[in-house]
């Protein structure tokens, strides 16, 4: 088994659920006692918070490529970063170390690809769903069509992760504006809809939505199970 090294803490309530599903996914490939041999780094994400803020997207990828370099020399042989807002450093992350980051888009993007359909939703971070290092990445290697929420639903979609997800708190009244924006994202054409948030699939389920939901969480789990386990 190879071993992972994972870029977390953006938010550790993300965090979590890759440990979890990286275990149980080598749980049930290689037997009951079985586990992921993996190193984490773990930010203080109120100081990822503060900087994705003020803009300062260079200090970012300082922190990000300093993360990843520490976690190659510890021992790792392919890098997750947890979070699908911070893959704008993903350039400057992949120049600075020898081993391969697997980009979270990839998966997601590859599973709408192979269950035939092509017009997606996108949510996520407001940095997500309007800066292009994102959906240019759907759109120009995966030949996806982008759709994002109007502006207000952005606006929801940016406040209920900073404000609930990532400090833990999982809201009845959220998941339901959630599904609104759903409705409105199938409404304008979406055949599927990216939950690119590593947070959102501790708010939103299947039944949630009249189209499938691809969650970035665990399709880069996947992705990141079939590669450990690779010869
Ligand atoms: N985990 C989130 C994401 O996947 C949001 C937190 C962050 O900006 O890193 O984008």
């Amino acid at each position: 088994m190879k071993t992972i090294g994972l870029i977390g803490g953006m938010s550790w309530e993300s965090s979590a659920e890759y440990y979890r599903l990286l275990n149980q996914g080598i749980r049930e490939r290689r037997g009951a006692t079985a586990s992921a041999r993996c190193i984490l780094w773990s930010f203080d994400f109120a100081e990822i918070e503060r900087l994705q803020h003020e803009g300062d997207w260079d200090s970012l990828s300082a922190l990000m490529v300093d993360a990843a370099q520490r976690l190659e020399r510890a021992g790792a042989d392919l890098l997750l970063l947890c979070t699908n807002s911070m893959h704008r450093t993903a350039p400057a992350i992949e120049a600075a170390v020898a081993i391969p980051l697997l980009h979270i888009a990839d998966p997601a993007a590859e599973s709408i690809r192979t269950a035939g359909l092509s017009r997606v939703g996108l949510l996520g971070t407001a940095f997500t769903m309007e800066q292009p290092f994102y959906r240019d990445r759907l759109a120009k290697r995966h030949g996806l069509e982008v759709i994002i929420p109007e502006a207000d639903d952005r606006a929801m979609v940016h406040r209920t992760i900073y404000e609930e997800l990532v400090a833990g708190r999982v809201l009845g009244e959220s998941r339901a504006a959630y599904r609104d924006v759903i409705a409105r994202l199938v409404d304008a054409g979406a055949e599927a809809v990216i939950l690119g948030c590593t947070e959102i699939m501790l708010l939103v389920r299947p039944e949630d939505s009249a189209v499938p939901l691809f969650d970035t969480t665990a399709l880069h789990v996947q992705a990141a199970l079939e590669a450990m386990l690779a010869d």
